[in-house]
């Protein structure tokens, strides 16, 4: 039995300055919305002349995870633990910062040197109360290391989750599918979904259509959303629950899928630390200034 999702609500994106200054567009709602996701932000895409390209410098984080995926550009990354690193287009690097790590996330040197296009993504994928202060961990996946999958006009890279019979080797603390996808015009992707996660599409690039063949061009049963089943670059779609969706373009498109457990436990966020309370919070606070945070 396919029990087919909607759209059951459109978040639309704004524009704004983080770290250093970089430009990231992301969702206007966020947070138990989008739960188990924190943050969906797209970094870029930005030209940068020589010299100019921005980046985090060094900042804590405690109680979730950072999920950096770059589409254009070259970044470097250290931390508290001497783990350092660089990233290049397509590559993913999968941090839980657990109890608590302390990294910078800069332009490569010679990035910085030339200038040229950045453009890729961070997610926030938060932890329940049970693993918020699990140890740190990293997992990097090269590009060349990474499951991509093309079939009839669709090409996907396979974050995490599943898709075309296709699974990525990330290890997850939840089920997480995060699946970037291209789709030519007039091609058409069913993706399946465990019946019991959030589902969402961030779309940056083009527009595509769900198909829902239950609904012969009928009046959305959605109210407020009138008949639309259209997501448009810009625009974070929240899916309603059900084992498959069926995707439709009829020009190029380009999006993320995402999906993850409700966790349906209290957040209490500032700024670098998201834990379940205040308490927690103050704590963060107090464990970084005494120097024991990451330790
Ligand atoms: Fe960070």
């Amino acid at each position: 039995m396919h029990n087919r999702r909607n759209v059951v609500e459109i978040v639309s994106t704004h524009i704004v300055r983080e770290g250093g200054g970089f430009r990231v567009r992301r969702p206007y709602r966020m947070g138990r919305v989008m739960s188990p996701f924190l943050l969906i932000d797209e970094m870029g895409p930005v030209d940068y002349g020589p010299g100019e390209a921005l980046g985090a410098p060094w900042h804590p984080h405690r109680g979730f995870e950072t999920v950096t995926y770059l589409l254009d550009g070259r970044m470097r990354h250290e931390d508290s633990a001497g783990n350092s690193g660089e990233l290049n287009p397509g590559d993913v690097q999968w941090m839980t910062a657990g109890r608590g790590i302390i990294h910078c996330e800069e332009p490569h040197e010679d990035f910085l040197k030339t200038g040229g296009r950045t453009h890729g993504f961070q997610i926030w994928v938060n932890l329940p109360a049970a693993h918020k202060m699990m140890d740190p961990r990293y997992q990097e996946v090269p590009s060349s290391a990474s499951p991509t999958v093309e079939k009839n006009g669709v090409w996907a890279r396979v974050i995490a989750g599943e898709c075309m019979g296709v699974t990525s080797s990330i290890d997850t603390v939840i089920p997480i599918t995060l699946i970037h996808v291209k789709m030519e015009s007039g091609s058409r992707l069913i993706q399946s979904f465990e019946p019991q996660l959030n589902g969402m599409i961030y779309m940056f690039g083009g527009e595509v259509n769900i198909s829902d063949e239950l609904r012969v061009n009928s009046q959305s049963r959605i109210p407020g959303l009138g008949t639309r089943q259209v997501i448009r670059d810009g625009e974070l779609a929240l899916l309603s629950e059900g084992n498959e969706i069926v995707i439709e373009c009829n020009s190029s498109s380009e999006f993320l899928i995402l999906a993850g457990p409700e966790l349906n436990e209290p957040i209490a966020r500032h700024g670098p630390f998201v834990m379940n309370t205040r308490e927690e919070i103050i704590q963060a606070f107090t464990d970084y200034q005494n120097g024991t945070f990451a330790n």
